[in-house]
């Protein structure tokens, strides 16, 4: 089977591209590993209709609903390499044939660079969280906690007062200017420049002078790198994320990466991060490769071209 598009990543993104190339009666194959970036939070917020419900639920009936259309195929497992080109690659899935496509989308996702902090891990998306829209609103307007990580820090903690009462934890990550610190006063945070020695109970953070802070939740602006090499093994170019985020995959407006036929969207591909973003950066590339494919039926094959020319 020479497939019209190969997905690589089956999450949000990437099956929304999925259902716009099946609904054009587009031969697809999703090649998805199953760790969607959001696994570690039960309930999802934010996304139209579905506020408050289980991300993985979500994630299931998008999935049976598009496992529906019979163009569409769906493949347990890891793609390790992309090679070919145009019209023509082929994907290498650990333990598994390799497969044909002629367009590929990455919608791999990224994955979050989260400071060393003992029992932070543990808690990642049920006490510390990345996001306000996400997860701000269900603390009650209680008392919050943003531990820095780098500079984004300060314009967090000044932010989340919309969401509680917020202490900047600084835990040497940044250094504060007299500036700096005006602001942060301006904005009614408290700084507390002791750092952190661990996480306890729900969101309570013991510093190394043995105070303990209690909080209803905390808050890392954590950078975020693409989550598979995969995505730069082809060539495909990668750009900083704006305000210093991490790095995330270069398209243009059609969805295009730096290699022609290989496309990207969702998490990898844009900043900021939801899944309300993921899924509309998704449906817009499944749109684009198939303008691709169809525009490539009136194209005259590459030697007789050359011959017109
Ligand atoms: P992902 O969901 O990350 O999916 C990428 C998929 O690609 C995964 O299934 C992965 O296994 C697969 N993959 C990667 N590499 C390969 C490979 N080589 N081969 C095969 N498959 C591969 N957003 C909200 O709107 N509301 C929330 O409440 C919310 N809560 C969050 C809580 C936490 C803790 C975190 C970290 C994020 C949260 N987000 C939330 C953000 C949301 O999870 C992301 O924006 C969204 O998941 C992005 O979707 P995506 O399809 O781009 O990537
Ligand atoms: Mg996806």
């Amino acid at each position: 089977m020479h497939y019209d598009t190969i997905i690589v990543g089956g999450s949000y993104s990437g099956m929304a591209a999925a259902l716009q190339l099946v609904r054009a009666h587009k031969s697809v194959l999703v090649i998805d590993a199953g760790e969607r970036r959001n696994r570690f939070a039960r309930q999802s917020h934010g996304f139209l209709a579905q506020d408050g419900a289980d991300a993985a639920v979500i994630a299931a009936n998008a999935r049976r609903q598009l496992e529906a259309y019979p163009t569409l195929s769906w493949l347990e497992g890891r793609a390790d390499a992309i090679d070919g080109d145009l019209d023509h690659f082929t994907v290498s899935i650990a333990g598994n044939e390799p497969r044909r496509g002629r367009r590929i989308l990455l919608a791999t996702g990224v994955s979050d660079q989260l400071p060393p902090i003992p029992g932070l891990v543990e808690r990642w998306g049920k006490a510390v969280f990345h996001c306000p829209y996400c997860h701000g609103y269900e603390l009650g307007s209680g008392r919050l906690g943003v531990i820095a990580t780098g500079p984004m820090a300060l314009h967090q903690a000044q932010f989340l007062t919309e969401w509680g009462e917020v202490t900047l934890l600084v835990n040497h990550a940044l250094p504060l200017g007299t500036e700096d610190r005006a602001d942060l006063e301006r904005a009614g945070v408290t700084i507390e420049e002791v750092p952190i020695a661990t996480l306890e109970n729900h969101a309570s953070v013991r510093l190394s002078d043995g105070r303990l802070l209690d909080f209803a939740g905390l808050f890392v602006a954590a950078r975020c790198l693409p989550s598979s090499p995969l995505v730069e093994a082809p060539g495909c170019a990668l750009e900083d994320a704006p305000m210093g985020m991490g790095k995330q995959i270069q398209i243009d407006a059609e969805h295009k990466t730096s290699v022609p036929g290989i496309f990207a969207c969702g998490d990898v591909a844009r900043f900021p991060h939801s899944v309300s973003l993921a899924v509309a950066h998704g449906a817009w590339a499944g749109a684009q490769i198939h303008r691709s494919l169809f525009a490539s039926k009136f194209a005259l094959p590459a030697q007789e071209a050359a011959a017109v020319r």
